[in-house]
């Protein structure tokens, strides 16, 4: 039995060089079990720790394909497919020019956890491409989802890798992946989530993870005897998770006032209401363009280059990707006097930040827990499509408004001690005993 997290931590960073981001999701997770595995030795004896951090199969592989010019492009594509001792793997697909191993596996590390906190039967994986969807064409995009497909299909199926999407993978890219898959196999099954409405798809998975966060943040408002109602919020990114973060904290009388994308943020103090959102969904999601247009179209600050952090707020909502909040953005928030910060992004919070909430005993919500809510959702859209039925938005919404109830109760369950909830240590320890029992369950594999 490792007695540190660093002798544990030494043999991970040996064994995997150069995967900041997986060492970083590991220790965080090994921080909070220790205590947890030195009480419970069945766990160590087994070897657990050790053999969930080594994925099941890595899969790495080439994807050329042809610009508009009728250049030939390579890129390089992955599915790490980490845990499926409690379902086929699951987990989304990111096209970006950032992607490699260690951000995948990190990425599917934290899959694991989270599929395991939702309730359903989902194992964990991740995938992806170093390819960047910004600035080409629909049909650059379609050929490198075919040829993304191409070598992919083989490896997956609904019953034992079921991708969706992530960042840069939203219903466009999924629709030319899940048309090539049903080319290749001459089968429509629910080999991936997020499909549209008319050929599979789940009512309210677009709009999911958002939901799913907002709905995380008001059980931990409850749990303090608080309302989200009349705080002012700062969210993060403005793609799919920011859309609906935006949407759910408007419906529950919360004041969202800023946005964000790689080229800086906007602040709307009176508010990004219902309207302006719609403008937002048109920009983001039709036009393709930067949320700077947002502040020339409504006459508000645009901050170049910068996060939206050092603004006053109650609440915060990271929404666009990890490491977007550091050590001092944590303590300027915690100085403005943020109270809550529920995590739409994996790890938008660096270590750092992470303790400083932690040690200020702010409500913290890690993402594992906080945005289960979109993979949650996907697994209902996996049991519609294997009823061959689909549910209406306010089953669909009820569920997913459920899960995240039972998510809380999960996290204060393993996380509460002497009055404050430590959800980092709930979520870990919660999503943790269910797939350890599990593997013992089945054996050395
Ligand atoms: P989208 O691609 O729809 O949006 C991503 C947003 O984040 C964009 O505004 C983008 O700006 C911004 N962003 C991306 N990379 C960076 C960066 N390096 N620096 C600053 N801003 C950046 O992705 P999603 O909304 O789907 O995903 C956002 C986060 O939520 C990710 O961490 C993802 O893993 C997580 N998540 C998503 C789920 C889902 O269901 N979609 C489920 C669970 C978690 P720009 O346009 O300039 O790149």
């Amino acid at each position: 039995m490792y007695d540190s997290v660093e002798k544990f931590m030494a043999n991970v960073v040996l064994k995997n060089p150069n995967e900041p981001e997986f060492h970083q999701a590991v220790e965080e997770v090994v921080g909070s079990l220790l205590p947890f595995l030195k009480a419970n030795p069945k766990y160590a004896d087994a070897k657990i720790l050790e053999r969930i951090t080594e994925p099941e199969r890595t899969i790495i592989f080439r994807v050329p394909w042809m610009d508009d010019k009728g250049e030939i492009r390579v890129n390089r594509g992955f599915r790490i497919e980490m845990n499926s001792a409690i379902g086929p793997y699951k987990g989304g697909l990111r096209f970006h020019p950032s992607v490699n191993l260690g951000i995948l596996k990190f990425l599917a590390f934290e899959q694991v956890f989270k599929n395991s906190l939702t309730t359903l039967p989902m194992g964990g994986g991740k995938g992806g491409a170093d390819f960047d969807p910004k600035g080409k064409s629909d049909n650059e995009v379609m050929r490198f989802c075919q040829s993304f497909m191409m070598e992919l299909f083989r490896h997956i199926g609904p019953d034992t890798d079921v991708p969706a999407g992530d960042i840069g993978v939203g219903g466009r890219e999924i629709g030319y992946l899940f048309g090539q898959y049903k080319r290749l196999k001459n089968e429509f099954t629910g080999v991936l989530t997020g499909k549209g409405i008319e050929w599979g798809g789940s009512l309210v998975r677009p709009e999911a993870t958002g939901y799913g966060c907002v709905y995380f943040a008001d059980e931990m408002m409850k749990h303090q005897k608080d309302s989200l109602k009349g705080k002012t919020c700062l969210v993060s990114g403005s793609g799919n998770v920011a859309q609906y973060a935006i949407e759910k904290l408007n419906q529950l009388g919360a004041k969202p006032v800023t946005l964000s994308d790689s080229s800086g943020f906007i602040h709307d103090p009176a508010g990004i209401d219902e309207n302006k959102l719609k403008f937002v969904l048109e920009l983001k999601n039709i036009k393709r363009g930067r949320i700077e247009e947002y502040a020339k179209k409504y006459n508000v600050k645009y901050y170049a280059g910068q996060k939206p952090w050092g603004i006053t707020c109650d609440a915060a909502f990271p929404c666009a990707t990890q490491n977007e909040i550091g050590g001092p953005d944590a303590e300027t928030l915690v100085k403005n006097g943020c109270r809550l910060v529920s995590e739409g992004a994996n790890m938008p919070s660096d270590t750092n930040a992470v303790h400083t909430f932690i040690k200020a005993k702010i409500m913290f919500a890690p993402g594992k827990a906080a945005n289960a809510g979109g993979v949650a959702t996907s697994g209902l859209e996996m049991s519609q499509n294997s009823q061959r039925l689909s549910w209406t938005r306010e089953e669909v919404d009820k569920k997913l408004h459920g899960i995240m109830i039972k998510i809380h109760e999960t996290c204060v369950r393993w996380g509460e001690d002497d009055g404050f909830v430590n959800y980092v240590n709930g979520a870990n320890i919660g999503g943790f005993v269910k797939v350890a029992d599990a593997m013992i369950a089945q054996g050395i594999y």
